[in-house]
């Protein structure tokens, strides 16, 4: 028997954030701000991005009004919610002097229990990519797990594919199939509503929605079948690590490198990338130090550093570095590709620089030098 849908008018959205607060849950949802849609803590349901969509292709992004009155009508932006999972900075512990020593404590994690609201097919297998990192692994990272366990996701099913979006192809979009407490797709009426945990039914149950119609579920449907089918881009993931790990010493590398500027903005802006580095900062006053976790990326020259020098000194070095770990060896570790097919690593390159294209262009014409 297939589950029942839930019709919620769009305004009946403020009840569930009024809910989700009840429950204690910081509320966090997409929001304008400085021309982008980022991610940001919410009460009402008017800081949501109603009207807006975005414009994107390769180093290029733009919001712009629309006519349309849909709340969820632009994809991704720059920020993800590995913000507030993996946090860019935070401390793993203190170390205090004492007359006969050191104090040394782990550091509490005190973040709240957060609600994401808005998170995208494509960005929970990107949580379910970094769920493999630091959970599944022979390691557990103790923040993302606390920060983890506790967060309730309510997901939107995306109804309209943005120019760089090829979740279709990395099959992680754009209808939103596991990984959610509650999945919503907007219509021109309302928030076609699905439970995906008990807590999410317990929460609609307290709403009291009332079943949606079949016409409403078919609309929602074909909406993000429609969605599906406005990807133009792609990438061919048909034996990719195997294609990658023979083509090292491929000249489409340097032609990359000639044009990257190792700026790092393709993985700040990646859901799935996790570099980081651990730093001791110590209080001149006091004496004390904090080890500090701050992310970082494999396109920083010293990130590679090996008994004090860098073994990837060339920009060429490092951009295959990222594409072969993201796309080849990330299997290897985990399983899994750590790519999801978001596009933000295409609109936020300032040079344009497209993960699909250097992959097309590796598969056009391979030179297969053993590594
Ligand atoms: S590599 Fe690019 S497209 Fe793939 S998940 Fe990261 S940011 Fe998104
Ligand atoms: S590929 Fe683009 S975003 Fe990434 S480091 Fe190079 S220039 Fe920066």
């Amino acid at each position: 028997m297939v589950a029942p849908l839930w019709l919620a008018p769009k305004e009946r959205l403020q009840d569930l954030i009024d809910a989700l607060r009840q429950r204690q849950y910081t509320v966090v949802a997409p929001v304008v701000d400085q021309a982008a849609i980022v991610y940001d803590e919410i009460d009402h349901i008017d800081r949501l991005p109603r009207g807006w969509i975005d414009s994107q292709a390769a180093g290029h992004y733009r919001l712009q009004p629309t006519s349309r009155d849909r709340w969820f009508d632009f994809v991704v932006g720059p920020d993800s919610w590995k913000k507030y999972l993996f946090p860019a900075r935070c401390v793993l512990s203190t170390a205090k002097p004492l007359p006969d020593g050191w104090q040394f404590e782990s550091a509490a994690d005190d973040s709240p229990a957060y609600a994401f609201l808005g998170a995208r097919a494509c960005e929970l297998a990107a949580i379910q990519v970094q769920d493999r990192v630091f959970l599944e692994g022979p390691w557990i990272d103790q923040i993302y797990q606390h920060r983890r366990s506790r967060a309730f996701i309510v997901a939107v099913n995306c109804t309209r594919s943005g120019e760089n979006c090829f979740c279709v192809s990395m099959r992680t979009g754009p209808a939103c199939h596991s990984g959610y407490d509650l999945a919503l797709t907007e219509t021109d009426e309302g928030f076609v509503v699905d439970i995906g945990s008990e807590r999410g039914g317990d929460l609609i149950a307290s709403l009291r929605l009332p079943e949606a119609p079949l016409e409403k579920c078919t609309a929602a449907r074909l909406s993000q079948e429609r969605a599906a089918m406005q990807q133009s881009k792609q990438m061919a993931t048909g034996d990719l690590p195997n294609l990658l790990m023979t083509n090292l010493e491929h000249p489409r590398w340097k032609d990359v490198g000639d044009r990257c500027l190792s700026c790092t903005n393709c993985t700040m802006v990646c859901p799935t990338c996790f570099c980081c580095s651990v730093d001791d900062v110590t209080d001149l006053n006091t004496g004390a130090v904090e080890r500090q976790r701050q992310w970082d990326s494999c396109f920083h020259e010293e990130f590679s550093n090996l008994n004090g020098r860098p073994v990837r000194n060339e920009t060429r070095s490092r951009y295959r570095q990222w594409l072969t770990h993201k796309l080849a060896t990330w299997h290897d570790q985990f399983d899994t590709s750590g790519c999801v097919g978001c596009g933000r690593c295409i609109a936020w390159c300032p040079v344009g620089i497209d993960i699909t294209a250097e992959v097309a262009a590796l598969r056009e014409a391979p030179v297969r030098c053993p590594a």
